[in-house]
């Protein structure tokens, strides 16, 4: 494999910054030497890898493809805490087609689903990939935000999007812990007539104490930055 072929090989995955600046002596599927630059986009971690000896076509595609592995395991930890925020969110959108005159809720529908078959996770959580989770949460907000009046390809044109109330969210996830209001007051310590305000919108969740906060998203099992 010459170094177009090899280029060619490594620009299929998320490494496109991939540099061969040099690799010379090949015989048979052995480099004699030669080195690469590789530049992890999602991080901009960049190295410059010398191989003063041999090495094998496969050692070096295998070099490539484990650069970055701790930052790759973190991206994979974007995407899950991305789908669990976009849940978190729990948003309705409107459709209006082309005459402007029909408007559709995603009726039953999450926007979760919507959110799924329209943006590819993978992608967004590599371009907004940031160690701080407001920032990111802040990047899904600002994509939710951007999407309305945008034309889709089924014809519809996104006329609104509703994110749902905070109080419906406690709800909602208390659902999928499969816990009781008692359960969850029982488990925070937190009088179960203060999780019903909660629960009923009675309360604004910016007047939650950020204490409660933590011991309601610690017991329903999300991060903690969804309630503060
Ligand atoms: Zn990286």
């Amino acid at each position: 494999m010459d170094k177009k072929e090899f280029k060619e090989k490594v620009a299929d995955n998320e490494y496109d910054e991939v540099n061969v600046l040099q690799l010379f002596g090949l015989q048979d599927d052995v480099f004699m030497g030669g080195s690469v630059e590789i530049c992890h986009r999602p991080c901009g971690h960049t190295d410059t890898k010398i191989f003063s000896q041999g090495i094998y076509e496969n050692e070096l595609i295998s070099y490539i493809e484990d650069y970055c592995a701790d930052c790759k395991r973190k991206i994979a930890n974007t995407v899950e805490f991305i789908k669990q925020y976009i849940e978190w969110l729990y948003v309705d959108v409107a459709f209006l087609n082309d005459d402007m005159t029909h408007c559709r809720i995603m009726e039953g529908k999450k926007y979760t689903d919507y959110f799924k078959s329209n943006i590819n996770l993978e992608k967004f959580a590599k371009a907004n990939y940031k160690l701080n989770v407001i920032q990111l949460m802040k990047a899904v907000d600002l994509y939710i935000e951007d999407v309305v009046g945008k034309k889709e390809e089924n014809g519809y044109t996104i006329k609104s999007v509703k994110v749902d109330m905070v109080c419906n969210r406690i709800t909602h996830f208390r659902s999928k812990a499969s816990i009781s209001r008692r359960e969850l007051a029982e488990k925070t310590e937190i009088a179960f007539k203060t999780i019903e305000n909660y629960e009923l919108g009675r309360t604004k969740l910016t007047s939650i104490p950020i204490l409660n906060a933590m011991k309601i998203s610690d017991a329903l099992g999300i991060p903690p930055e969804f309630l503060v």
